[in-house]
Parts: C-alpha cells; sequence; structure tokens
C-alpha cells in the first residue's frame, strides 16, 4: 500500500519523532511504501489565506497546496502523528486540513445539502500524545471529544475511514520504559492493521 504519514512536531529529538521513525520502520517493514510530509521542515504555509481562497473558488489550486493534494491522491492510507497542543491540532497541521482538505477536493455538498467525502477509498489512522494522563481524559470525555473533532469531524467528514486512533497520555511526566513501550504498540498496531 502507498502510505502517506502527516507529522507536525518542532523537534527532532522529540518523542514525536520517535513515533514517526518507528512508525515508518513498521510499515516499511511490511513492504509498504511511506512518504512522509514533516510540516515544520517543510516550512508548510498554514494560513489559508484571502488569496487561496479566491484561487480554490476560480479552480486554480495554489502550488503548495496542489503538491499536497497529489500526496493524498496517491495514499491508500493517510496517517497523522502529532502532539495535542490546547485540546486541538497543532496550528501547523490544522492549517494543513484547512488549505489542503479543501472544497471540492476533500467533501463537496450534494444539492440536497448532503455531504460527500470525495476521499472515500482512504483509510485513516492517527496517534496523538498529550500531558494529561489518558485515565484524566478518558474520564472528563475529552478523548471522546478529540475522537469527534478529528476522527468524525475531519476523516470521516471526507470519507476517509479511521482505522484507529491511539492517544499517548501523561507524555511529560512518563519515563523511559513507558515511553518504549508506546513505540511498541505504535509497532504492533500498524503491523496489524496493514
Ligand atoms: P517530548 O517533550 O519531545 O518528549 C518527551 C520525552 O520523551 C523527553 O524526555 C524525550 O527526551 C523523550 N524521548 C524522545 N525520544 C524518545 C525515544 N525514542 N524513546 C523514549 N523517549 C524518548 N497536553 C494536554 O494534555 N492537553 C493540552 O491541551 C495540551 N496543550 C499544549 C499546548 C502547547 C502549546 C504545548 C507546547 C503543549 C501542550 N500539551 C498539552 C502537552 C503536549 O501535548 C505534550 O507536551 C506532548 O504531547 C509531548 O510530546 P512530545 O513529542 O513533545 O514530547
Amino acid at each position: 500500500m502507498n502510505h502517506l504519514i502527516v507529522y507536525a512536531h518542532p523537534f527532532e529529538d522529540s518523542f514525536n519523532h520517535a513515533i514517526l521513525e518507528s512508525a515508518v520502520a513498521a510499515l516499511e517493514s511490511k513492504g509498504h511504501s511511506v512518504v512522509v510530509r514533516n510540516l515544520y521542515a517543510l516550512g508548510f504555509n498554514p494560513v489559508l489565506s484571502p488569496v487561496d481562497f479566491k484561487e480554490l473558488r476560480s479552480g486554480n489550486t495554489p502550488e503548495d497546496i496542489a503538491t499536497e493534494q497529489a500526496f493524498i491522491k496517491n495514499a491508500d492510507a493517510i496517517t497523522l502523528i502529532y502532539p495535542l497542543w490546547w485540546t486541538g491540532l497543532p496550528a501547523i497541521l490544522k492549517g494543513y486540513i484547512d488549505r489542503v482538505f479543501a472544497y471540492g477536493f476533500a467533501y463537496q455538498y450534494s444539492k440536497k445539502g448532503m455531504v460527500e467525502g470525495l476521499l472515500a477509498s482512504k483509510k485513516g489512522f492517527m496517534i496523538t500524545t498529550h500531558g494529561t494522563p489518558n485515565m484524566y481524559y478518558d474520564a472528563s470525555g475529552m478523548t471522546q471529544s478529540l475522537k469527534q473533532t478529528t476522527d468524525e469531524g475531519i476523516f470521516s467528514f471526507c470519507g476517509v475511514a479511521t482505522l484507529n486512533h491511539l492517544f499517548f497520555g501523561g507524555i511529560s511526566t512518563s519515563d523511559d520504559l513507558t515511553r518504549k513501550e508506546m513505540l511498541k504498540t505504535v509497532q504492533l498496531t500498524l503491523k496489524e492493521l496493514f
């Protein structure tokens, strides 16, 4: 399968980067082709500007958006890897979704006003890290809310079938052994799914 990983973390020595490396290694060990779009390394512009709106509406997709859309078109599976920032996607990743998952490319409305996902043949997977322990976010309903705004609000909205969404909480106070176990979970999950 062709895999696209969209990755959003500013530092190469981050735990998210270790997750990225584990994910790529797991997929490649099973013979999959993997493309990584490292948004910070690319200097991706996340601002959906008035010019973008104008151009997209007139059918002239700006070049940097078209480049990312080509990677999506070619992907059988899309994986997002990111730390949770203010209970949402880091701005650079949110902006990637704003600009790249554009109307007419990722979704559209039917004449009756129904949403039509245009990425329906694709599988989705997400890995989110956060500082708050999972137990707290599970109990407060936050984990469910996060799934609703990402798995459902982004992937399902565009027709992408979310296969799994891993949440690794308590990172800020975790020990090395716990984090190594998390990396093993990343590898095992991906090998099982694909
Ligand atoms: P890092 O800090 O990079 O790494 C954690 C530890 O893992 C470090 O000790 C690092 O050395 C180590 N590590 C690196 N590589 C490996 C490896 N290969 N094996 C084992 N260990 C390794 N949290 C919430 O719960 N809710 C929020 O709303 C929220 N909002 C935030 C907003 C902002 C702006 C910021 C900056 C943080 C926020 N956080 C929030 C916390 C954030 O989600 C976590 O800090 C983040 O998910 C941790 O992931 P990281 O990759 O940045 O970890």
